[in-house]
């Protein structure tokens, strides 16, 4: 998928995250701010041709490559596209409550044990200060937990997130005020593993 950018569909309804990621929250947060960063990146890219044929992983990963002018708005706004493609996909209701078969073992062999993987995922969404993201990575094989600010995202280091939750404010205070560490107790209830595992096998 190239310029122009569109908005991806959820997947399933506003309403089917509750009671843990409630309706509003999820409507405002798809139907106004991913469809922002959305429009924003396709207003970065507009005038610049030559980025026309690239996915928007491509052109956020090398942001040097990129002319100055548009750089720093195709890292906030870019990165907010993909950051709220990859939320989605990896959220759905009802799904497994946990990892399993090689995904499991490369948690247990990178961290420990699911219950490690999950406090050290929390710690990074907790201690991330003011807004940005908590990761799962994979590179070469290797899992890895990181954090990053605004909508930076892992790709801009070189890492391949597979597993992200959204720590903004907008994605939990209507429901959660300033309770982060609930929120994001609450996010394992969501998680879709079968796209996470989907995701490591691709990241390779
Ligand atoms: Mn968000």
């Amino acid at each position: 998928m190239a310029y122009p950018f569109q908005l991806p569909d959820l997947g399933y309804a506003y309403d089917a995250l509750e009671p843990h990621i409630d309706a509003r929250t999820m409507e405002i947060h798809h139907s106004k701010h991913h469809a922002g960063y959305t429009s924003k990146f396709n207003a970065a890219l507009e005038s610049h041709t030559g980025l026309h044929g690239m996915s928007a992983i491509e052109i956020i990963s090398d942001l040097d490559a990129l002319p100055e002018g548009i750089r720093t708005a195709v890292r906030n706004n870019g990165g907010g596209y993909v950051n709220h493609a990859l939320f989605w996909d990896v959220m759905t209701p009802g799904g497994a409550n946990a990892p399993a078969g090689s995904l499991a073992a490369g948690i247990d062999a990178s961290f420990g044990s699911f219950a490690d993987f999950k406090a050290q995922f929390e710690a990074a969404g907790a201690g991330q200060f003011g807004s940005g993201w908590a990761w799962l990575c994979a590179r070469g094989g290797k899992l890895s937990v990181t954090s990053t600010a605004n909508q930076d995202s892992p790709y801009m280091n070189g890492l391949t997130p597979v597993l992200g939750v959204d720590v903004w404010e907008h994605a939990y205070y209507l429901k959660y005020q300033n309770r982060r560490p609930d929120y994001l107790s609450a996010f394992w209830s969501v998680v879709n593993w079968d796209k996470v595992a989907e995701r490591v096998a691709a990241a390779g």
